[in-house]
C-alpha cells in the first residue's frame, strides 16, 4: 500500500525587541549566565508583569506579513507546567484568543504554487536553558526566561520533507524581512517543530501523529521528516499502531527516539492570566502596521525580474536573504550591471563567506568596492580571472580593489607596443603553429594565445592580444 505524508508545523521565533516581554531585562544573546534576569522573569511571588507593547506590535506585523487576521481583542493565558528551566512553573502564553488567526503562505514547489494554511500565531515567553556540560551537574541559565516569542502554527497542509523545507525557509525569510526576528538559527532565534502522520494514499482520515521538537537547521528538518515518515510506514506495514508521542531527533545518528507521551491541552490547566490586561488593537493601529510593512521577499523577487531583467533563479537566490538583497541593491545603484553583480554575489562571494565563517553583513568590504571591481572588468583594466584573485585579496583586508590591482601590478597589459614585442617573439619561436595556420588549422591560434597568456602571467588584454597574434601570423605567412 502507498501512503501520504501529512505534516503540520509549529515555529517558534524570538522577537527582536531590546527588552523582554514582561520586564525591562535585556534580550541580548550570549551574556554571562543569569545576569539578565529579575524577579519578574523568574515569576517570584508578588511581582507584576507589564506587557512590552513592541511585542504586540511585532506579533501583529508578523501576522500581517503571513496574511493573517489580526484580532482587535486577545488575551494572555497561563499554561501550567513544571520544567527546571521555567522557574515560574507556568508559561505565559495565549490559549483560546491568539493575536493572529487564519493566514496563508504560498510556497513554490516544482514550479507550482501551493498555499499552506496558518492556523494561528500567538505570543508567549521563552523558557531558560539547561546547561548539561558542567562538572557540577546540570545548571540553569535564566537569561532566556521571558524573551518574547511568537509561535506560528500551521494547518496539516505540508506533504513532504521538501515542502516543509521550502515552507520553513519562506517563514524565516518573511520574518527576517519584516524585521520582527533576527531569525538566527545558530542562536536558536527560530526553531521548528514537526507534527507528522501518514495515511493510506487518498484517504480523508488523518493518522496518528508524532511530534519532533526544536529542529534547528533546514537539513535536520528534512532528514528528520524523511526518517520519521519511513519509520511510521514501516510500523504500519508490520501492523503496529503509531503511538502519539513527542520524539527526539538525533541529527548525528540520523534517528529519532521516543521522548515522552504527548500531553493534551487539558493537562496544562490553561486559565486567563490574572496579572495582565487583555490586548486591544484598534482597526487604525492594525491598518498602520499594514501600511508600514516593508517590501516582502516575493514582491522583491518579482521586482528584480522586471526591473533588473534577472533570471528567476537569480532573483530567488538574491532575495533569499534580506542582507544579500540589500548588498545587491546598493551595488547595482553604483554600477548598472545587475547580472554581473548577481554573479559575484551568487557564485564568487559565497565560498569565501563560508571559508571565513562570516555572513554577508560581516564582509570586510562594501558595495562600492564590489562596484569598483566590476567596473575594472568592464573597462578592461583586469580580466575576470584576475578579478577573482582581487576578490581573494579583498577578503584579506581593508584595501580597495583599485589599490590591490595597482600594488600587485595586476592591470592588464593593454599597451600594444609592449604586447607586440612579446607576441613577435612567440610567433618566431613557434614556426609549427604558423605552418598549421597556413594549412588551414585555425586551432593553432589557441595554442599561440595560450603562450602569450603564459608569458604575460595572464595579464595580456585578451582582445588586443588576439588582434596582434593574427596580425603577426599573417605577416609571417605573407
Ligand atoms: P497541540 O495542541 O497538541 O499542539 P494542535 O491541534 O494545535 O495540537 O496541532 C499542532 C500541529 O499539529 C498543527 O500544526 C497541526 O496542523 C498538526 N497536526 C494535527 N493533527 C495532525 C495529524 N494527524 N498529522 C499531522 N499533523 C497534525
Ligand atoms: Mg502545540
Ligand atoms: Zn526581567
Amino acid at each position: 500500500m502507498d501512503y501520504d505524508i501529512v505534516i503540520g508545523m509549529e515555529i517558534h521565533a524570538e522577537l527582536a525587541t531590546k527588552s523582554k516581554i514582561f520586564c525591562s531585562c535585556s534580550t541580548e544573546f550570549g551574556a554571562e549566565e543569569n545576569t539578565h534576569a529579575c524577579p519578574v522573569c523568574l515569576g517570584l511571588p508578588g511581582v507584576l508583569p507589564v506587557i512590552n507593547e513592541k511585542v504586540v506590535e511585532y506579533a501583529a506585523r508578523a501576522g500581517l506579513a503571513l496574511n493573517c487576521e489580526i484580532a482587535n481583542f486577545s488575551k494572555m493565558d497561563r499554561k501550567n507546567y513544571f520544567y527546571p528551566d521555567l522557574p515560574k512553573a507556568y508559561q505565559t502564553s495565549q490559549f483560546d484568543l491568539p493575536i493572529c488567526t487564519g493566514g496563508t503562505v504560498e510556497i513554490d514547489v516544482d514550479g507550482e504554487t501551493k498555499p499552506i494554511g496558518i492556523t494561528r500565531i500567538h505570543i508567549e515567553e521563552d523558557a531558560g536553558k539547561l546547561l548539561h556540560e558542567s562538572a557540577d551537574g546540570t545548571l540553569v541559565d535564566t537569561n532566556r526566561c521571558g524573551v518574547p516569542l511568537i509561535e506560528i502554527v500551521t494547518e496539516p497542509d505540508i506533504t513532504s520533507a521538501e515542502e516543509a523545507k521550502i515552507f520553513a525557509e519562506k517563514i524565516r525569510n518573511t520574518l527576517e524581512y519584516t524585521g520582527v526576528s533576527d531569525c538566527k538559527m545558530e542562536e536558536g532565534s527560530i526553531r521548528f517543530d514537526v507534527n507528522l502522520s501518514v495515511k493510506p494514499k487518498g484517504s480523508d482520515t488523518l493518522g496518528t501523529r508524532t511530534e519532533m521538537k526544536n529542529l534547528n537547521s533546514f537539513r535536520a528538518l528534512e532528514r528528520a521528516i524523511q526518517y520519521e515518515a519511513r519509520r511510521q510506514i514501516t510500523e504500519l506495514k508490520k501492523g503496529h499502531p503509531i503511538i502519539q508521542e513527542t520524539r527526539k531527533w538525533d541529527d548525528t545518528k540520523g534517528v529519532s527516539s521516543s521522548l515522552r507521551s504527548k500531553e493534551e491541552a487539558h493537562d496544562y490547566r490553561y486559565f486567563p492570566e490574572p496579572d495582565l490586561v487583555p490586548i486591544v488593537l484598534t482597526d487604525e493601529q492594525i491598518q498602520k502596521f499594514r501600511d508600514e510593512l516593508p517590501e516582502l521577499p516575493e514582491q522583491k523577487r518579482a521586482r528584480y525580474i522586471k526591473e533588473y531583467n534577472l533570471p528567476e533563479y537569480d532573483a530567488g537566490v538574491l532575495t533569499s536573504s534580506k542582507d544579500t538583497a540589500r548588498f545587491f541593491e546598493e551595488t547595482v545603484a553604483l554600477i548598472d550591471k545587475p547580472k554581473a553583480v548577481s554573479n559575484w554575489l551568487m557564485v564568487e562571494i559565497p565560498p569565501h563567506l563560508k571559508e571565513a565563517e562570516i555572513t554577508i553583513n560581516e564582509l570586510p568590504f562594501e558595495p562600492k568596492d564590489l562596484a569598483e571591481l566590476i567596473a575594472m572588468i568592464e573597462d578592461g583594466t583586469i580580466s575576470g580571472k584576475i578579478a577573482k584573485k582581487v576578490l581573494t585579496e579583498m577578503f584579506k583586508g581593508e584595501k580597495a580593489p583599485k589599490a590591490i590591482v595597482e600594488e600587485k601590478g595586476w592591470a592588464q597589459m593593454s599597451d600594444a607596443s609592449e604586447l607586440e614585442g612579446i607576441i613577435e617573439k612567440i610567433v618566431e619561436e613557434n614556426p609549427k603553429s604558423v605552418a598549421d595556420i597556413a594549412s588551414g588549422n585555425e586551432k593553432a591560434y589557441g595554442f599561440l594565445t595560450g603562450q602569450v597568456m603564459k608569458a604575460t602571467k595572464g595579464q595580456a588584454n585578451p582582445k588586443l592580444a588576439n588582434e596582434i597574434i593574427r596580425k603577426k601570423v599573417k605577416e609571417k605567412i605573407g
